[in-house]
């Protein structure tokens, strides 16, 4: 398979694991470092959750929201590009699971206005987008998010620093909820993922940024993106020594390519003034091709198949949905919210 191994820490003790994406476009090589390689390899050990979080993009967007239907198919064949197999990992769309609301709003009376105002992430957003003030849905987003980690009892939440905070609310939900109510969630653990910087060498790798080599970006376009990616500013002749501690030319050979003797060679070379920064980059360009080749083709097959992203979205959704209206009624049931349910209440069928 095309996947390498994952630094990632992983815990024998973890059962089931909900990660996910907004599908704000098609997944570049830093999803693939933070998040897809772990799910390729945890797949194979444990209950794999992947959602596919639409809901949260009306968070902080309010036009261009008919681009959401488009993104959800490309971040579908990502997924099966890589080798996310939706026979081992359920891939579900946040929307066609409504039960999670319901969890969610069972989760707004836990938590405080002061403590959701708290949350780094809402600052960040209200002043990354130049919003005037935050919507009731901008505020809430993580109380959502929460239910969505709650919904499937998963025991492990892989997530980038970015959004730890969300996690440490889902716990605290968690935890409240169970002294309140009696046992019914996992507190889960929420191991930090690996970052992989930018191709500009000046933040990490995001696709508003544009410093991104996307899976889906054909070979020529790669070559295009490595040739002008940052590398020792210091060095403006090839008999320069170099410094690849940090260099994300050398973080990339190192990431993506498979002869790390190569890597290695190049390093040595490069260090000493040995070597010109075009054939760095020339080798990188043909490792993260011959990295990307495998991907590449496999996407153009699952994309070929009609209707197979819509069937694989349907039959996960239906898998997760299932879960989580027995969620649902172990919350309820727990919370003595029973009536008309056929608990201690009013049976309205038999
Ligand atoms: P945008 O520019 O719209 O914010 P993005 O390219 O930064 O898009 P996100 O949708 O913000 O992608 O990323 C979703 C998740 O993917 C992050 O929470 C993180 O886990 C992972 N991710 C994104 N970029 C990287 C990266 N460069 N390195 C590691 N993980 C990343
Ligand atoms: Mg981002």
């Amino acid at each position: 398979m095309t996947a390498q191994k994952s630094d990632a820490p992983v815990n024998p003790k973890w059962t089931r694991m909900l990660t996910g994406d907004r599908p704000t476009g098609a997944l570049h090589l830093g999803h693939y470092v933070g998040s897809l390689k772990m799910r390729v390899e945890l797949q194979e050990k444990i209950d794999t959750f992947v959602l596919i979080a639409d809901l949260h993009v009306l968070t902080t967007r309010n036009a261009n929201l008919d681009e959401i239907g488009p993104n959800i198919r490309e971040c579908v064949l990502d997924y099966l590009a890589v080798g996310i197999d939706p026979d081992k990992s359920t891939i579900y769309l946040q929307s066609l699971v409504p039960e999670v609301l319901e969890l969610f709003w069972l989760f707004m009376p836990l938590v405080s206005v002061p403590r959701a105002q708290r949350i780094p992430t809402l600052k960040e957003q209200v002043r990354d987008l130049k919003l005037e003030t935050a919507s009731m849905a901008l505020l809430s987003y993580p109380v959502l998010q929460s239910a969505d980690i709650l919904m499937v009892r998963g025991d492990v939440v892989p997530v980038g620093k970015d959004q730890a905070s969300h996690v440490e609310l889902t716990r605290e939900i968690a935890r409240r909820f169970n002294q309140t109510y009696g046992e019914v969630f996992p507190e889960p653990e929420a191991p930090l993922t690996p970052v992989l910087i930018g191709t500009d060498g000046q933040a990490k790798a995001s696709k508003s940024i544009g410093n991104v080599i996307m899976l889906s970006d054909p070979p020529d376009v790669v070559e295009k993106k490595v040739r002008a990616m940052f590398t020792d500013p210091k060095r403006i002749r090839a008999d320069i020594p170099g410094t690849v501690e940090g260099n994300p030319v050398f973080i990339y050979h190192e990431e993506f390519n498979d002869d790390q003797d190569e890597v290695a060679g190049l390093a040595d070379r490069y260090r000493q003034g040995k070597v010109g920064d075009v054939e760095v980059k020339t080798k990188l360009a043909a490792a993260i091709n011959r990295f990307l080749d495998p991907i590449r083709d496999r996407r153009e097959k699952f994309a070929a198949k009609k209707g197979l992203v819509e069937e694989i979205i349907e039959a996960g959704s239906a898998r997760a949905r299932e879960e989580c209206h027995q969620t649902l009624e172990a919350a309820r049931e727990a919370m003595g919210l029973t009536y008309f349910r056929g608990g201690d209440g009013v049976e309205v069928s038999k």
